[in-house]
């Protein structure tokens, strides 16, 4: 979103003269107040003014910046996350790159029992090891995964913003989207049940981009 000429004037005047009353604005501006209702209405619905009966219009100190920042704080994981594309602990490499082919994905999350997180196999990782094993049919999987407690992953009530930024701090294409459980021995584990990646992440920005 970008402000006309006009808002912008309209702002500046509410930042050196609110509280201001809307035909105060509109004689500085030498319009009429019914030319100024929809520049007024734009600019207290993005939050950049406030409006009160008999008091006026008053600045609010917030840029189009931190209301776009507020916004991506505002959105949690849970509302944007995909289905997790998950392999067995048991399974074989073999078995991971005919997945990552037929699920068309880049990351897989490595389960163990009951869908706790044990950890994650990345396209790269296939690859290295293609390279270097001849029997990927009997190499099992958990062999060449990163593990736990090595894992970046993400909760459902975490912002998109916080899992953006863990995508980009670790340099990596997918998070994990976790609930976190107590196990049968006690310990912590983690229920996969989501996941969250560079994918999700654009398609996002592509939507909010679309409602301006
Ligand atoms: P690629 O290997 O295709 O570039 P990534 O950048 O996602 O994909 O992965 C880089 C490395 O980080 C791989 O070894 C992978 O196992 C590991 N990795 C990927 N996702 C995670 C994660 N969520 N937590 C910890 N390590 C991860």
């Amino acid at each position: 979103m970008e402000l006309t000429k006009r808002q912008e004037s309209i702002l500046e005047i509410v930042k050196k003269e609110g509280p201001i009353t809307g035909e105060q604005i509109a004689e500085r501006l030498s319009i009429n107040k019914a030319t100024l209702r929809s520049d007024m209405a734009i600019l207290t619905m993005f939050g950049l003014l406030g409006a009160r009966p008999r008091v006026g219009y008053f600045y609010l100190g917030r840029t189009l910046n931190r209301i776009i920042a507020e916004k991506l704080h505002q959105i949690k994981v849970g509302e944007i996350k995909s289905i997790p594309v998950v392999i067995s602990d048991q399974s074989y490499v073999y078995d991971a790159v005919v997945k990552m082919f037929i699920e068309d994905v880049g990351t897989l999350i490595v389960v163990k029992e009951k869908g706790l997180l044990e950890g994650v196999i990345s396209r790269k990782d296939l690859l290295k090891t293609t390279l270097s094993s001849p029997d990927i049919q009997k190499l099992p999987v958990s062999v060449i995964m990163t593990r736990m407690p090595n894992i970046i992953m993400v909760e459902p009530e975490e912002s998109v913003w916080l899992a953006a930024k863990r995508l980009i701090i670790h340099e990596i294409d997918a998070l994990p989207v976790v609930r976190s459980v107590a196990s049968a021995n006690g310990k912590k584990g983690f229920e996969v049940i989501g996941r969250i990646t560079k994918t999700s992440i654009t398609r996002l920005f592509v939507e909010l981009g679309e409602e301006s």
